[in-house]
């Protein structure tokens, strides 16, 4: 019975109670302890880029799925998509033109979805074009322009790819280059648990300029490089759901040679530096593959020519120009909001094409 004064509900636990109390409490805060999120980070390098991995969710799944995208995305330069590495598809196929190498499916899709975009662009992109950007050297000691007719003859070869019962031929040496897709692919391949035991709460993986947000929130928050400031120094913000955000930029590598700058994105169809007036641009798609594809492309084809590209990827984009002029368009159902953040950059008109 209740006593004067003790508070309602409150009860006098005999012994017996005391211990199952106990025992209940410390399964209780173990449990919790168990659930309980965290957020941890995985570092490390792949494709010429910083890769970091971070992932919300019980500290014991989080920390082996973080170290399993990590590890996925080293695998995929290692083995596949690599040019330098020995170990690689891409580099064993140029190394030995007119060879059949076996294909992962993969690296099979994204070859085909890779020549279907060089096709939609009419070359502006291309897969192929490893050896004219070898020519222009702008990873080596002292880049400089090559010679217009060594351009010509290197973009007047037969640099076909051919794909055929899960194996690709390539038909010219050095020719097959993915630097264009790579870091996007490598957002694909970092798969995170959605459900079962292991399954974690959110996933963000950075690989250069391709980022990838996982999970249900609708307000993931990405920067969006400055192109005319250093590597950390942002211009706008974006805020959106799940999906994979790759930026292309001629501020990545480049040369000045008598006071012109000459960047690493060609024009297929010239095989020289595009000079279109886009300083850099951002794509969002579902597909890490196609949001990497398509900034370059978009880089290539500029303004105009991409819209109908955008719609057909339901892709949204950010295009900003060397005068600090700033389009946005969302051709998604995602929510998708951009705020310039300095002061140097101005909004051009924006548009809502299509879905
Ligand atoms: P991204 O930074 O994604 O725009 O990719 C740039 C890289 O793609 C370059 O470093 C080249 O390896 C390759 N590339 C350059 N121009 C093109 C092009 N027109 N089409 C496809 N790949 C290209
Ligand atoms: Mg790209």
């Amino acid at each position: 019975m209740r006593q004067k004064g003790e508070p309602k509900g409150k009860r006098k636990l005999g012994r017996g109670a005391v211990i199952p109390a106990v025992l209940a409490l410390a399964a209780v805060l173990c449990y919790d302890a168990f659930l309980r999120t965290v957020t941890v980070t995985e570092s490390g390098f792949a494709m010429d880029a910083v890769v970091t991995v971070t992932v919300k969710g019980n500290k014991k799944d989080a920390e082996a799925a973080a170290k399993e995208a990590l590890e996925a995305i080293q695998s995929l330069e290692k083995d596949e998509l690599s040019r330098f590495l020995e170990s690689a598809t891409v580099y064993q196929a140029n190394a030995n033109p007119g060879t059949a190498v076996p294909v992962s499916a993969d690296l099979n899709w994204l070859l085909e979805n890779g020549i279907d975009l060089q096709q939609k662009t009419g070359n502006a992109f291309d897969i192929t074009l490893g050896a004219v950007s070898d020519l222009w050297d702008f990873n080596g000691e002292s880049p400089q322009v090559p010679d217009a007719k060594a351009i010509q003859a290197l973009l007047e070869q037969d640099r076909s790819l051919h794909i055929e019962d899960d194996c690709l031929t390539v038909a010219a040496a050095g020719a097959l280059d993915l630097g264009a897709v790579g870091k996007g692919m490598a957002c694909d391949v970092a798969e995170f648990p959605r459900s079962g035991s292991n399954a974690v709460r959110e996933a963000v993986v950075s690989v250069g300029g391709s980022v990838l947000l996982w999970g249900s929130r609708d307000n993931f928050k990405v920067g969006i490089r400055n192109p005319f400031g250093a590597l950390t120094e942002q211009m706008g913000i974006l805020t959106t759901s799940a999906c994979c955000v790759s930026t292309s930029g001629g501020y990545e590598r480049f040369f000045e040679q008598d006071g012109v700058r000459y960047h690493h994105i060609l024009d297929g169809r010239t095989g020289y530096p595009v000079q279109n007036g886009l300083a850099s641009v951002t794509i969002l798609t579902r597909s890490g593959a196609m949001s990497d594809a398509l900034s370059t492309a978009c880089f290539v084809l500029g303004y105009e020519d991409s819209l109908p590209l955008l719609i057909e990827y339901k892709a949204d984009a950010v295009f900003i120009y060397e005068d600090g002029g700033v389009r946005v368009v969302a051709c998604s159902l995602r929510p998708l909001s951009f705020v310039i953040t300095d002061e140097a950059f101005h909004s051009m008109d924006s548009g809502l094409l299509g879905a």
